[in-house]
């Protein structure tokens, strides 16, 4: 086959067809862009190839209309295969996006289907159900959408989905993934997965992250779980617990860490194999179980030196029924600070104190000041992370108005997002 990095291609697999210029691709492998934004990979030997066009004639090519380029057949698997079956749910978010040339700003277009129908790799895994939550960049989602979420996510599982993956906005993967880590007890798999560039850049991450995530939908790791690109290179993906993970880095591939946790494990890309490194919950181990209700008015207030303690009582003044308290090092806030948070626990205001450092846990016993939290009603939040915080107090408001029972639940592990001290 004689064509070279530039030409425009026609590549047929399994009866679709597929068209794009062709990308610089590692040995055995050709890897397409298509008019669409999305990159496609493909294995040599898998596939037809057709020559169309040289380097210089794609001037044309691409100045036509973009449905053209768009795969002919877009069936979700391969037939005749007993494969799992996976739901793949999209929201939006870089991993649906692409530079929209008229503003020159990334902007979400891509569906579920055009995803499965970008990366056909993702056939050879499992068989492929696409649906629509919406497509937004996950700055604009709120405790309303991760309900909406949990619920397609639990009909998907009720209707025979033997794992489930949720394309999100990195931004806030992290609140949606405890979000559906405290609403959902799943039998399966649900996987939450992004990317940090989108499809149209070389350097993209999608297609892995896509193709980890689906190995993992199809493995026994029966919990929320977000996977994303380990290291900066294309080797291996890590499986973090929807309620320990972070995104860390604004731009880097290797952006989302577990924190105060290992990984659940690794998934290695060209070898697909899962290394796990921490207990998990495996499929069957529960059955499903569906805990929807978020109440919306609490915040997060980031404490900082010389802060005004008129900030709690704005919140306490709005209504707000939960507060957590990112505080310094060991979880504290200035002494002006601690009658306010006396003033929420008398009116039946949970508090919760969590650290700046997100490393480590909360100890408000050491110092004076976090002992004058403890009497004024502060809840040590332990080594939560302050998001997760956040999402768990909406979450336990939503299943509780009983004061002393959300305090005990706050307290209480529930889904992965406290570890047990073993030095108190
Ligand atoms: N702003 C985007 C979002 O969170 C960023 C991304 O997806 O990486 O939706």
């Amino acid at each position: 086959m004689e064509f070279k990095q530039g030409d425009w291609v026609r590549i047929e697999k399994n009866g679709t067809v597929y068209e794009g210029k062709v990308m610089p691709s590692m040995e055995g492998y050709i890897t397409i862009k298509m008019k669409s934004g999305y990159n496609a990979g493909f294995s040599m030997d898998k596939v037809r190839i057709t020559f169309l066009e040289n380097n210089e004639g794609n001037a044309n090519r691409v100045r036509n209309s973009c449905r053209e380029c768009r795969p002919v057949k877009e069936e979700l698997s391969e037939p005749g295969k007993k494969l799992p079956k996976i739901a793949i749910l999209s929201t939006g978010g870089t991993i649906a996006s692409k530079i929209d040339y008229r503003t020159g700003a990334v902007t979400s277009q891509f569906t579920a289907d055009d995803i499965l129908a970008a990366i056909p790799e993702l056939r050879e895994i499992a068989d492929f159900k696409g649906r629509v939550i919406s497509s937004i960049l996950s700055e604009n989602m709120d405790s309303e959408s991760w309900q909406n979420l949990a619920r397609a996510v639990v009909e998907e599982i009720e209707a025979g989905a033997d794992g489930v993956i949720v394309t999100h906005g990195t931004d806030t993967m992290m609140y949606t993934a405890a979000a559906l880590s405290f609403m959902i007890e799943t039998p399966v798999p649900i996987v939450l997965v992004g990317s940090q560039r989108s499809a149209d850049r070389p350097s993209s991450d999608n297609a892995m992250n896509a193709i980890c995530a689906a190995l993992v939908a199809i493995s026994d790791i029966a919990e929320v779980s977000v996977v994303m690109h380990g290291t900066s290179s294309d080797n291996f993906c890590e499986i973090h617990r929807g309620t320990k993970v972070r995104k860390m880095h604004t731009s880097r591939r290797d952006a989302f860490k577990s924190v105060n946790s290992f990984p659940i494990g690794i998934v290695g890309y060209s070898t697909r194999e899962i290394e796990t490194y921490i207990e998990y919950t495996g499929r069957g181990e529960k059955s499903l179980k569906f805990k929807p209700g978020m109440e919306p008015k609490c915040a997060l207030v980031k404490f900082t030196p010389g802060a005004d303690p008129a900030v709690l009582d704005y919140y306490i003044g709005k209504g707000y029924k939960g507060l957590v308290l990112e505080g310094t090092g060991l979880g504290h806030v200035s002494t002006k600070w601690i009658p306010l948070i006396q003033k929420a626990t008398d009116a039946k205001i949970p508090v919760i104190s969590t650290s700046q450092c997100l490393n480590g846990r909360i100890c408000d016993r050491v110092y004076d000041t976090g002992r004058d939290m403890i009497k004024a009603g502060s809840i040590e939040g332990e080594d939560i992370l302050p998001e997760t915080a956040l999402v768990k107090l909406m979450w336990v408001l939503g299943q509780t108005s009983e004061f002393d029972t959300a305090v005990k639940m706050l307290r209480e592990d529930i889904s992965g997002e406290i570890t047990a001290c073993t030095q108190k």
